[in-house]
């Protein structure tokens, strides 16, 4: 018996194609610089078309502020600073939006599409120090942080030879990266920089302010003032920006190697004037300035905890988050969070969060892990006529043969779709079956977790 509920379809996006304007930017000196971006597997078209995708995601949740004055200094602003990208890599189709919010926050989609709060022009005392906000986002741009990260997360999830005929397709890529648990609203892993690409965009941020003519330091200067003045307002940003070992000392000791010490600009007429219309503004609208990817529903359980611990079942081993409950029954046990089992359609109970393990015993020895694997899915179609296998990898749990299916079908949340990841194990005269389940909305932040518990299941 394997646990009956799953999930179904990511909505289509549809598809911006778009053409890169490959006008020529002087090269300038950049060998201090790391300029090496990270593995990748998309191209650096698919950056920018993902980034549209991305970026008409974001705007549905975030509101912009439309002051004209507000937004054509900003864009203008970071259009003069992509003129200073090291190595001229700057053919990208920028644009530098003020989102209506006043945590001070800034994040930069890949392809270009970047976002400075309106608390970010707020809370500067100068130019100088917007500039380096804006700088530090093009590094992430430029750098292709966001699909590094996306590419990693990919990787985790499925054998390399799968990559190709995924990116291959001609539909979106956002759908496909749906479909892959990735999503691409405001809490996207696109916009979750590790501390190693922190430090490359602090690198290039610094050096663009150098080369624009501003005062280098103003950037981390700008990150350590925020954080120590206004901890509140900046979780978000430092979230999304984790802060680098030695964020000052890093910069300060690049600063001597970019050239000799200048007469630095930091303020503008034109900043003084944006940061009064700013502040001179009605407050952004209530409950939209912090939007999270998921409108789950009001009751969705509390986060998994990162603490793990070891669950021994007959047959098998595997850790679970430290506040998710084990309830064990005939057919196997299933492992969630208080409020992860909720009313089904028909009144039963049904599991809309968590994991479920069971075991099945094929007809005959003979059946190998794939095809058991279809018997199991004929089975749980019975019961889930929306079900539907998204895609479908070989792999190893322990030295054993296992098989990654992932399936969509209807969340027992009312509306709602559910993403589950089938991992079917060999086992001697059996096959272990696992199903991590979550709604699709809320299956990016359960992903850590599941992949967690994978690593440690343990097979008999
Ligand atoms: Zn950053």
């Amino acid at each position: 018996m394997i646990n009956p509920h799953l999930m179904r379809v990511p909505k289509l996006l549809a598809l911006c194609l778009m053409s890169v304007c490959l006008s020529a930017v002087p090269a300038l000196a950049k060998d201090v610089v790391d300029f090496k971006p990270g593995f990748n597997l998309f191209s650096r078209d698919q950056d920018v078309q993902l980034g549209r995708e991305a970026s008409a995601e974001v705007e549905k949740e975030l509101p912009l502020v439309k002051d004209p004055q507000v937004a054509r200094y900003v864009s203008e602003l970071g259009m003069r600073l992509t003129k200073f990208v090291p190595g001229g890599d700057a053919n990208y189709p920028w644009s530098f939006r003020v989102a209506d919010s006043q945590e001070i926050n800034a994040f930069a989609l890949p392809g270009g599409f970047i976002y400075v709060n309106r608390g970010v022009l707020e809370a500067a005392d100068n130019e100088a120090e917007v500039a380096g906000v804006i700088a530090h986002e093009i590094g992430h741009v430029v750098m292709r942080h966001g699909t590094h990260q996306a590419s990693q997360a990919m990787l985790a999830q499925m054998p390399l030879a799968v990559f190709g005929s995924i990116l291959g397709q001609s539909t979106s890529l956002g759908a496909q990266l749906a479909q892959l648990g990735i999503g691409l609203g405001v809490n996207s892993i696109l916009l979750k920089n590790s501390r190693g690409a922190e430090s490359q965009s602090d690198q290039i941020g610094t050096y663009i302010l150098y080369q624009a003519g501003y005062n280098p330091h103003a950037m981390a200067d700008f990150f350590d003032i925020i954080q120590k003045k206004y901890p509140q307002r900046t979780l978000e940003f430092f979230s999304d920006h984790p802060n680098p070992e030695n964020r000052i000392a890093k910069v300060d000791a690049l600063i001597p190697q970019l050239g000799p010490v200048r007469d630095w600009k930091t303020d503008s007429r034109e900043f003084q004037m944006a940061k009064a219309e700013t502040l001179k503004m009605p407050p952004p609208p209530k409950g939209k300035t912090a939007p999270t990817a998921s409108a789950i529903a009001p009751v969705a359980p509390a986060a998994p905890s990162n603490r793990l611990v070891k669950y021994q079942g007959k047959g098998f081993a595997i850790s679970l988050p430290d506040n998710w409950k084990v309830q064990e029954s005939e057919g196997g046990v299933i492992l969630a969070p208080a409020g992860g089992i909720v009313a089904g359609a028909g009144g039963d109970s049904a599991q809309a969060y968590g994991a479920s393990i069971s075991r099945y015993i094929p007809p005959s020895r003979r059946v190998k892990l794939s095809q058991a694997t279809q018997q199991i899915i004929d089975a749980l179609r019975n019961s889930n006529p929306n079900l539907r296998v998204v895609r479908q990898s070989k792999g190893r749990v322990k030295g054993r043969a296992a098989l990654s299916t992932l399936l969509e079908n209807d969340s027992p949340l009312q509306g709602q779709k559910e993403a589950d990841h089938l991992v079917t194990v060999s086992g001697r005269d059996e096959v272990l079956v696992v199903v991590f389940i979550a709604p699709q909305s809320a299956y990016e932040s359960y992903r850590p977790t599941f992949e967690e518990m994978l690593k440690s299941l343990e097979v008999r």
